[in-house]
């Protein structure tokens, strides 16, 4: 079977790859679909980001739907046939963060496509994929395969929603209109905000996040000032999820924070970031973190398979796995490209 490999930056090889070995424990999973992600991409640009960097060749990817080719001896309660949103979500279950329901947190992580350790955790953009029962949630009939591929980042949003507490009646806001801050506005609707605002400095995705249901896009690449009608009386917005990673769109959310807000940190900068910190004090802000997901997993396919979250807006292309060079610049032009999926098949 072949696997799309990334050897160095822009280096992205398609290579022949043994077929996995399923255990009686496991299933064997033939991949349809597979979303582009923006750390897929950060390993094709730049060979990694932050401190995490590719030292050995490795297969990406790791937001993935397929059919069921194989089960094993032991498993039940599957058949060959069914399509399912794999998870890639992988915590041994037994480390203490494992014990306390903190799978994200597990000390023996195995997600696929990841260089945070080594050897690297080899991802799911190949053909075939051995898994374990508990990876495989299944997908209802009319759910399309690419939708199945967008469950993962649509868990990551489901996992940020949660780390803001209740959102019922809450005014949102969303920096950085990727397709995690996209995902954000259907995750923090559904949990019950009445009012979302999304920024971002490029139009075009702005334009996919008032598709999928923003109130309002501000873009503050054209003008800075964009938010300032929201800095009266202290602030508007009671919760901020920051999806770009940016200092600026992080600090520069502070003036329209009202006091106690929650900042639910999601995207990932590049380093180290100057805040003023003293406004966190002054306004008693709370500072969170939000990183993967686990349990979540399983509640963005069920939102997928009753239809009560429309990811169809998301998806710009899908391209046959062996374009995965065009593909890929596809899916780094912002102006052009929200999620690209690759099609297996
Ligand atoms: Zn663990």
């Amino acid at each position: 079977m072949e696997a799309l490999v990334i050897h160095a930056p822009g280096d992205l090889r398609i290579e022949d790859v043994p077929t996995p070995q399923m255990g009686p424990q496991q299933l064997l999973v033939r991949v349809r679909c597979g979303g582009i992600c923006g750390s897929d991409l950060h390993y094709y640009q730049h060979g990694g980001f932050g401190t995490v960097r590719i030292q050995q060749p490795m297969i990406l990817g790791h937001e993935v739907a397929g059919v069921i080719e194989s089960v094993g001896g032991d498993v039940t309660g599957f058949s060959v046939g069914q399509r399912a949103a794999i998870t890639p979500s992988r915590p041994c279950g037994l480390c203490r963060y494992c014990q306390q329901g903190l799978q994200n947190h597990c000390l023996d992580m195995q997600y696929y496509g990841s260089a945070m350790r080594m050897p690297h955790v080899q991802g799911a953009f190949r053909q075939q994929i051995v898994v374990n029962p508990a990876q495989v949630h299944l997908l209802a009939d009319g759910v399309s395969d690419a939708e199945g591929a967008l469950a993962e980042p649509l868990s990551v949003a489901l996992h940020a929603v949660r780390r803001a507490g209740p959102l019922v009646g809450k005014n949102v806001l969303v920096t950085g209109s990727g397709p995690i801050g996209a995902l954000l506005v259907i995750a923090a609707r559904r949990a019950g905000a009445t009012h979302i605002t999304v920024t971002d400095v490029a139009e075009a995705p702005l334009r996919t996040a008032l598709k999928v249901g923003a109130d309002e896009t501000l873009n503050v690449g054209q003008d800075a000032q964009a938010l300032a009608r929201y800095e009266a009386d202290k602030g508007f917005f009671d919760v901020l999820f920051e999806a770009s990673g940016n200092e600026r769109a992080l600090a520069g959310a502070f003036a329209v924070l009202r006091p106690r807000g929650v900042i639910v940190q999601v995207g990932l900068g590049g380093g180290p970031m100057n805040l003023p910190v003293n406004t966190i004090v002054a306004k008693e802000f709370d500072l969170r973190g939000a990183f993967r997901f686990h349990e979540e997993f399983a509640t963005a396919v069920a939102l997928l398979n009753k239809r009560l979250v429309d990811v169809k807006p998301l998806i710009s292309a899908t391209l046959p796995y062996r374009d995965a060079s065009r593909a890929f610049a596809l899916a780094a032009d912002r102006s052009r490209a929200m999620k690209v999926v690759l099609d297996f098949d």
